[in-house]
């Protein structure tokens, strides 16, 4: 028997958005400026609260790579990152022409371990060169451990620049994620909690810091009736019609965190008590993860079977899971970029799987991968 494919995480939408592209291209603002992009702005502001303000791109790329550039890294310089992330999180710091400092995860969260991160801070300065930037990443929607790794820039006196990517709908202590750092980004990419077919979003503190964003984002033009430059721009803005999708997502959004948060809650019912099977849980309550994808470690001592076994199974059950996200430290591309940590990412790139986890699987899709799971006979 045939049976239909069940992906990781697909585009959900909510189903108004087409009337905000309609009304753009009632009145022709069919460019990367008008009012879906300002209102979508608007849109983010106000979930977001804390006073940040925010400029629609066209990618969360564009935005670490503009956030970068408004923190004055430039060449030669270093800036720490999260190893256990997409590349994404650190190919803006080569765009620069800079170099990444990778920081191992803690166990609770996944996130940038704050002991290494102080660990890194202290020799990079002994070894003369302080970090220009940190970027903690709330990975899979799990909040940092932010209070930590705030206190420690802090001290050092290093700005933060938070990837929230995975992130928005996510808090810690009842503050939204994506508005801790002087500066964040934000992903709408095909997958994740709600999209823009593509596209992404610089949240910054002080409101000059989004002004400059759209500037070099729209090719630094200065003011004059000629095109006039001092600086080199970027063609990063977010276009009106794309920014149409996001003001219909936006008015979904609380329902897609609620719909994987219950996807999470799904699983853990009818797979935690398996031997074996570790879920990667809130560890108090002031953490409240968006739950983008639910990952699970296997201990095959205890399951019988390693995670590939299992993503196999599931891959012939017609059911897409994958691997954790390999630690930036192993990939080749950074092989020669200094490294603080463990064995903690490492070990859980090697055990851990993402399992379906979009706001669209119905209750039989779930039921479908949780049978699969619960068949899985040891092998080893
Ligand atoms: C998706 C993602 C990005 C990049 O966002 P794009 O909009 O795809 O450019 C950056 N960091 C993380 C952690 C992501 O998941």
């Amino acid at each position: 028997m045939q049976t239909e494919k069940i992906y990781l995480s697909l585009a959900h939408m909510g189903g108004r958005e087409q009337e905000f592209i309609q009304q753009a291209f009632d009145t022709n603002w069919v460019v990367p400026m008008g009012p879906n992009l300002d209102a979508f702005e608007k849109d983010l502001e106000q979930f977001l609260g804390n006073g940040v303000y925010v400029a629609g791109l066209s990618a969360g790329t564009a935005a670490l790579h503009l956030g970068l550039i408004l923190l004055g890294v430039k060449a030669g310089d270093e800036v720490i990152c999260q190893s256990f992330t997409f590349s994404a999180s650190a190919n803006p710091i080569v765009y620069q022409g800079a170099t990444p400092v990778f920081i191992d995860s803690e166990h609770d969260t996944w996130n940038m371990s704050p002991e290494h991160l102080e660990r890194a801070i202290k020799d990079r300065i002994a070894k003369g060169k302080k970090p220009k930037a940190i970027i903690p990443v709330h990975l899979y929607g799990m909040p940092a451990n932010m209070e930590a790794i705030l206190a420690i820039a802090n001290s050092y006196e290093i700005p933060v620049l938070e990837d929230s990517a995975e992130a928005l709908g996510s808090m810690y202590k009842g503050v939204h994620c994506g508005t801790f750092g002087e500066l964040a980004v934000l992903s709408f990419n095909g997958n994740k909690i709600i999209t823009t077919s593509g596209g992404g979003a610089l949240v910054a503190k002080k409101e000059e810091w989004v002004q400059k964003a759209r500037f070099l984002a729209t090719q630094a033009r200065d003011a004059a009736p000629h095109y006039q430059h001092t600086q080199i721009g970027y063609n990063y803005r977010m276009s009106n019609i794309v920014a149409g999708i996001g003001r219909g997502q936006m008015l979904v959004l609380p329902e897609r965190v609620e719909q994987r948060r219950k996807n999470n809650q799904f699983y853990r019912k009818h797979l935690a008590e398996i031997d074996g099977i570790i879920f990667q849980i809130e560890p108090s309550s002031d953490f409240y993860s968006n739950y983008w994808l639910t990952t699970i470690l296997i201990d095959p001592e205890k399951t019988g079977f390693t995670r590939e076994d299992l993503r196999l199974t599931l891959d012939r059950a017609n059911i897409e899971a994958r691997p954790l996200w390999k630690p930036l430290h192993l990939q080749p591309v950074f092989a020669r970029s200094p490294w603080y940590g463990e064995k903690v990412c490492e070990t859980l790139f090697a055990n851990g799987l993402c399992l379906p986890s979009g706001s669209s699987l119905t209750d039989d899709d779930l039921a479908r991968v949780v049978n699969t799971v619960r068949n899985m006979q040891p092998v080893i």
